[in-house]
């Protein structure tokens, strides 16, 4: 085959990759604003060779397919769809069950009470928020704060699972039982069993803890999620400089 050939058979197979990564997200188009390069490294999920800021023009793309997303019941009483936040390019994503009161009211992941533990946890792993990236396995707020059911989180899941293949983070911290049950696919899981051990989410490891709200509410279990942040860092491979397990967070 000769070099035109070859190229009009990759830019072929380039476009079908293509459509059908966009189409796994549930896109009904193509974000055609996006250039070809861009496309290709979402697909293939090796965003760690992206730079950052062509994932934010693929997570801009993202947001604005879910648009004034009605795909599942949890838009009826939702204020605001919380996409997620932080650095694209970033080494870690916290990735919690779903926005809260005050979430839904500022439409930003983990900023109310048990965000401020989060934060005071990013900070004593040596980060600010906008260094890492934090995102919910569904957008919208639950009613009364109710656990998200099966079937909102399958609809909204394709969402969760773009992000993911976009930033492909170095390792994801999974905030809660909901959270590592989902990317595990194990609804029956515990958290007391799987946290403080990495497992696989496709090729990015992923440490189950404890969710900040539930940190607030047992205080004397917050050394644990501190030891499987240690286990984060050492993992990436960043020195902290804090020897201590017992820290508060
Ligand atoms: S939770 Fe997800 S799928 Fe459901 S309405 Fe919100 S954005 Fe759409």
């Amino acid at each position: 085959m000769n070099s035109e050939k070859l190229r009009k058979a990759d830019l072929l197979d380039d476009l079908k990759k293509s459509m059908s990564f966009y189409q796994a997200l549930g896109f009904e188009n193509l974000p055609i604003k996006l250039a070809r390069g861009n496309q290709q490294s979402a697909m293939t999920g090796k965003g760690n060779g992206q730079s950052a800021s062509e994932k934010k023009i693929l997570l801009e793309a993202l947001r604005s397919e879910i648009g004034d997303c009605t795909r599942c019941k949890l838009s009826k009483k939702r204020t605001t769809i919380v996409f997620g936040e932080g650095d694209p390019g970033a080494k870690i994503m916290f990735i919690g069950e779903a926005p809260g009161r005050e979430e839904d009211l500022q439409g930003r992941p983990f900023v109310g009470d048990a965000g401020m533990v989060l934060t005071r946890l990013i900070n004593k792993m040596g980060f600010q928020r906008e260094d890492v990236y934090i995102a919910n396995i569904v957008k919208c707020r639950p009613p009364v704060n109710r656990d998200p059911e099966m079937d909102e989180i399958e609809t909204c899941r394709k969402f969760l699972e773009g992000q993911i293949a976009i930033i492909r983070p170095r390792v994801i911290v999974s905030l809660g039982r909901i959270s590592a049950a989902t990317l595990t696919g194990n609804p029956g899981l515990k958290i007391t069993a799987v946290r403080g051990k990495f497992f696989d989410y496709k090729g990015i490891p992923v440490m189950p803890t404890f969710h900040p709200a539930y940190l607030m509410r047992s205080p004397k279990d917050k050394w644990l999620t501190w030891d499987d942040a240690l286990r984060v860092l050492e993992r990436i491979g960043e020195e902290t400089g804090v020897k201590s397990n017992k820290t508060d967070i």
